[in-house]
């Protein structure tokens, strides 16, 4: 089976039927991106900046964070990146940036919400950004957004110092895509709102799935109530596609539903745009989507929308695919 999956690194994502889709991957430092290569990478997802904050004694400086991202960029050598400005809190600290201690930190000051209030720290990591966005091809998102206020605020302060940089004649790319997570149950009812200013989404379901099922899935407990395929989570992530899609924009995702077998024939089925996964799930999901059929997976989806539970789901997507 890996020999059949190694075959498919230089082709296309595309379905049975010739429908087309991108695979990208998730990465955490530049050291990752031998990985996205060697498994046929069409893009980096999701490159998550907090680890260069959480390996770092101190707050990385500009020129750390430019040396890191302009290494991402030619590394993918023109192919889509996407970095998403930092996202400590939850459960992610950094020992020379103390948090308040807080009752439920998963609800409190974490992602964007630092960002927008600690903005020095923010603007360092967007002039860094912006600096290395001529070396290749840059999408920023932000993360935990959940008000449309939260986008324009990032926006704005984005604009400022793009416009400080071109002032001083630095070089920055014009067509820098400007998205947001969507990993706040909130923001995922108000796709449309958000479709009709952002440039494009990616679903979090790692946080979609527990802010909408109020569950902790580091909590045995409760972890059956971490489901993925429950009809509530299909229509959040459907109004989320449909959204983008009515306002001509771009739908990824890149929590871990994106690189799992039984969400992926439900996911083409509801047109999501973009997958990315851990480099090493993506020649499987590749192969999978080689054998999807696009109208029988619209079908499938539909059903699966309809269905009263999670386990149901489950069930009629294995009943339906043979991997
Ligand atoms: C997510 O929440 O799905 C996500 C990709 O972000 P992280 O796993 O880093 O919280
Ligand atoms: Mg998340």
């Amino acid at each position: 089976q890996k020999a059949e999956w190694a075959k498919l690194k230089d082709k296309e994502s595309v379905t049975a039927d010739g429908k087309v889709f991108m695979i990208g991957a998730n990465i955490g430092t530049p050291k990752d991106l031998a990985g996205v290569l060697d498994n046929g990478g069409e893009g980096v997802g999701l490159y998550r900046t907090e680890f260069l904050y959480m390996d770092s004694k101190e707050l990385p400086t500009e020129e750390e964070q430019f040396t890191a991202y302009k290494a991402v960029l030619e590394g993918m050598a023109g192919k889509t990146v996407t970095v998403r400005t930092m996202d400590i809190g939850g459960d992610k600290n950094l020992p020379y940036l103390p948090l308040p201690k807080e009752e439920n930190p998963f609800l409190g000051y974490r992602a964007i919400r630092i960002s927008l209030d600690r903005d020095d720290i923010f603007r360092t990591q967007l002039r860094a950004l912006l600096r290395a966005s001529v070396y290749g091809n840059l999408w920023i998102m932000f993360p935990m957004v959940a008000t449309l206020p939260e986008f324009r605020a990032a926006r704005k302060i984005f604009d400022e110092e793009k416009a400080k940089l071109e002032a001083q004649g630095i070089l920055v790319a014009e067509d820098i895509k400007l998205g947001i997570m969507i990993e706040v149950p909130a923001a995922a009812i108000l796709a449309d709102k958000f479709a009709a200013e952002v440039d494009f989404f990616s679903i979090g379901t790692n946080d979609l799935i527990g802010y909408s099922m109020a569950a902790d899935r580091g909590n045995d407990k409760i972890s059956y109530l971490y489901q993925p395929y429950n009809p509530s989570i299909l229509r959040l992530i459907k109004n989320v596609i449909d959204a983008a899609h009515d306002h001509g924009k771009f739908a990824a995702m890149c929590g871990e539903m994106a690189g799992d077998p039984i969400a992926l024939p439900l996911l083409v089925g509801m047109g999501l745009d973009e997958f990315s996964m851990s480099a090493t799930s993506m020649l499987q999901a590749r192969s999978l989507m080689k054998k999807l059929d696009t109208t029988a997976m619209q079908a499938l989806a539909e059903q699966a929308l309809d269905m009263d539970t999670n386990d149901e789901v489950k069930a009629l997507v294995e009943s339906s695919i043979n991997n």
